[in-house]
């Protein structure tokens, strides 16, 4: 997309970094929402965060409404969190070896969510979802997965058909370099879709291993699982003797102190984890019921493993924010989502937009649409088009959003009444731009 606005911030420095970055790194960035490909212009390159804000090369200012996608609930460089980083990585950054800190961490997820009896910890979301997914075909010995049509999972390969995301963001439905095979046994569904779901149970239930999702999804936008549908995927797949893998990553420890499981009580068994969990450094986790897990090497026959996974500086990082993020912090959240939404709602209604503001728990999005999405095609359907121009007018008014139209927006807790006040008096001129 181009962008044919007058930068009114200064932007030398990043657009210097970004061409040396090109030189590199394909498409400069190393994950590809980042490259600003869907809105223009070239992506900002942060030097530093505190708090509800984010700060560029080039000095400006922006209040954070991304949040490094998810972890940062607490706000940048929250003092606690620093702090557990720093007397940890002074005692060593990683061992190889078991450390109290790995148990510690397990400890808070399992208090927290029920239905989670151990846990594995793993580098990212992209492996937790493939290591849960192989331990559902390990311990079931069926082969056939469920997803849904713009849930994104992370990018492993057998989970990558009709995903949301950045594949949703580039267009792209599948990609290059995974093979038919790869795919052969993954099935997908629309979200929300109920009867599709007991049309494939009738078809294919003794061979299916799994069904993954999102426990709310994410990764289209904010889709929240309409009421029933969670339950009724966990009822089928039980009736049929698959597992359920709620997939937590964005979710997890963000919507409430116990997930989206906090939100709606259905009981996945296996979960998987990552972003808050590791208060902004790379750790994922996936769990859940001990008599699945205990199919994981070196007590069965299911391999998996990692030589960073666990690591203790992450560990600490994850720990501290699971930690501080008390009662306040997800009363702020969930208060801040609807603030904001709130906010987007008034100046695109002024200005006649067509939209809808979504929310599943406490993710926000705007659909440039006439009626509520429920599902991808809802998702794809709404008026995408007009998301570039009402990005860059943020983004030239100092309020960082997430650089797609299909990406939810993530409140922080430290966002106040200050950083609301930027917010506000952007939105008139991004709302104008996007009519
Ligand atoms: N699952 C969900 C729901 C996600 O949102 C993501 C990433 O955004 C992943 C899995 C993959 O996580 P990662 O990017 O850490 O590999």
């Amino acid at each position: 997309v181009p962008d044919s606005s007058t930068p009114t911030q200064p932007v030398a420095r990043s657009q210097a970094l970004f061409d040396r970055a090109n030189g590199v790194t394909p498409g400069g960035v190393n994950s590809p929402v980042r490259a600003f490909h869907s809105v223009g212009g070239s992506p900002r390159f942060m030097v530093r965060g505190e708090g509800a804000y984010l700060w560029d090369a080039d000095d400006n200012r922006y209040v954070d409404l991304v949040s490094s996608w998810g972890p940062m609930i607490l706000g940048h460089a929250h003092p606690r969190v620093v702090e557990a980083v720093r007397s940890a990585a002074s005692a060593g950054l990683s061992f190889g070896t078991p450390t109290e800190g790995e148990i510690l961490l397990a400890e808070e997820i399992i208090q927290r969510v029920e239905p989670v009896q151990q846990v594995r910890l793993v580098n990212s979301g992209t492996e937790a979802t493939m290591s849960a997914i192989r331990l559902a075909r390990g311990v079931t010995g069926r082969n056939k997965i469920v997803k849904f049509a713009g849930c994104y999972h992370g990018h492993v390969d057998a989970l990558l058909a009709a995903a949301g995301s950045g594949l949703a963001t580039l267009g792209i439905s599948a990609t290059p370099g995974v093979s038919a095979e790869q795919i052969a046994d993954t099935i997908v569904l629309p979200y929300n879709d109920i009867p599709a779901l007991h049309a494939v149970f009738a078809e294919h239930g003794p061979d299916i291993a799994c069904v993954i999702t999102e426990a709310a999804a994410g990764n289209m936008g904010a889709v929240a699982p309409l009421p029933g549908f969670n339950a009724e995927l966990r009822a089928l797949s039980h009736a049929s003797g698959a597992l359920l893998i709620m997939d937590e990553v964005m979710t997890g420890f963000r919507v409430s102190s116990a997930g989206w499981y906090g939100i709606d009580g259905v009981a996945g068994d296996l979960y998987t984890f990552g972003k808050v969990m590791s208060g902004g450094l790379p750790a994922a986790a996936f769990g859940g019921r001990a008599d699945i897990m205990s199919a994981l090497a070196p007590v069965g026959p299911v391999y998996q493993a990692g030589t960073l996974s666990g690591n203790p500086v992450a560990v600490a990082a994850g720990l501290a924010t699971l930690q501080a993020a008390d009662t306040e912090v997800y009363r702020k959240l969930d208060a801040n989502a609807r603030r904001l939404g709130e906010l987007f709602g008034a100046a695109l209604t002024t200005a006649g937009v067509p939209h809808q503001v979504a929310f599943a728990g406490n993710l926000v999005s705007v659909f440039f649409a006439d009626s509520p999405v429920h599902d991808f095609a809802g998702a794809q359907a709404a008026e995408t088009w007009r998301f570039p121009a009402f990005f860059r007018e943020l983004l030239a008014a100092g309020v960082y959003a997430p650089p797609s139209a299909f990406e939810a927006f993530f409140v922080s807790a430290a966002l106040d009444d200050a950083a609301f006040e930027i917010i506000e008096a952007a939105l008139p001129a991004a709302a104008t731009a996007a009519a």
